[in-house]
């Protein structure tokens, strides 16, 4: 069954989680210990998250530095393949638009394909660290919608080069991401939610959101989407807080804000530990009013908060 399969059969709201690959030079085990404790809540399906290559600078001496282009968490094939065979679990892995060509995105899709994995998220990536908006590859793709139709043309055997081929592959399934606070790039949320319409209409059956912490954001999200003729399920995304630190970075990085009410209570937390704590309080209120709507799935962002991911899914399923 595909994910898309899945989220539109009848079901109560279901479990999934989303991972990062190690840090290039780490090994798996980390990851096996935090796919071994989220197990338990029979997740639907596992994402895994694909990261473009960053330039840095090294210095070699005191006058010269060298540059150098590096991909800091390789592996989100190879990751996605062990979870189906370890864990026997559904793996989406993440393909981006990133530094990638046409070409260099088919060769992923035929990798993909001859491991029989078929459910993607389909996304354009961040941009590059050290520049200001999205640069495209020569003959990539500027959006994820332009990505989505290289899925679709791929899936009726159209390849990147125009040529029309017999579909041999089994075809691609995939979902999209969606922003309840509207992406950071978007005029509006309306303009965003015209873009997302696109790119449901390319070929996505499904959307994920970005976190966030204001369920009414969400609601109001589904709500205008559905106004704007998206009918596919619309997955909401979270993520547990867990430190001091995410309480100016989640804002600026994901652009995203705090209530008031959870604010407040950030507001006196003292050390890492006060945050976790809040954190998974707050999450478990998320959580059991999106259940109570009857959302699909909750899509928990596990990275650096697996167990406050674990110990809001005990309370919640
Ligand atoms: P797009 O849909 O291309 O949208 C980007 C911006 O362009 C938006 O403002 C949109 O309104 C606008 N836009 C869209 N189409 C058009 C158009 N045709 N013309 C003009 N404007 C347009 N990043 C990674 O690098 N790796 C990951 O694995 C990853 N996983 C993610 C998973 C989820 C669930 C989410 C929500 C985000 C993830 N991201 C990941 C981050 C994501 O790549 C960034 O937010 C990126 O900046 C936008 O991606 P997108 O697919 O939404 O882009």
């Amino acid at each position: 069954m595909t994910v898309t399969e899945f989220l539109t059969s009848d079901h109560s709201t279901a479990f999934s989680f989303e991972i990062l690959p190690p840090i290039r030079g780490k090994s798996i085990e980390g990851i096996y210990r935090e796919v071994d404790r989220l197990m338990e809540f029979s997740p639907a399906y596992v994402n895994i998250t694909t990261h473009r290559t960053e330039k840095s600078y090294h210095q070699v001496d005191s006058s010269t530095y060298r540059l150098s282009t590096t991909r800091r968490r390789p592996g989100t094939v190879a990751i996605a393949a062990m979870l189906r065979e370890r864990y026997g679990v559904t793996p989406v892995p993440h393909i981006i638009c990133g530094e990638y060509s046409r070409r260099d995105i088919e060769d992923q899709l035929i990798d993909l394909s001859y491991l029989g994995i078929t459910d993607i998220l389909v996304l354009r990536g961040d941009r590059e660290r050290s520049e200001n908006r999205f640069i495209a590859a020569t003959d990539g793709h500027e959006h994820a919608v332009s990505l989505a139709r290289q899925v679709v043309d791929f899936n009726n055997g159209i390849m990147a080069d125009g040529e029309q081929t017999d579909p041999v592959f089994p075809p691609f399934s995939f979902g999209v991401a969606g922003y309840p606070e509207k992406h950071e790039e978007a005029m509006n949320l309306s303009t965003d939610i015209m873009h997302l319409k696109e790119k449901v209409d390319a070929g996505a059956s499904y959307v994920v959101t970005q976190m966030f912490y204001d369920n009414k954001r969400y609601f109001e999200f589904v709500r205008l989407a559905r106004e704007a003729g998206i009918t596919v399920p619309i997955v909401p995304g979270l993520k547990p807080l867990t430190s001091l630190r995410q309480l100016s970075m989640l804002p600026r990085i994901f652009h995203i804000d705090f209530p008031d009410a959870l604010s407040d209570e950030l507001l006196r937390c003292k050390s890492d530990d006060d945050v976790k704590r809040v954190g998974v309080e707050w999450g478990v209120a998320q959580a059991r009013g999106l259940k109570e709507a009857g959302v699909p799935s909750i899509h928990f962002y596990a990275m650096h908060s697996v167990g406050s991911v674990a110990e809001i899914a005990r309370k919640v399923y």
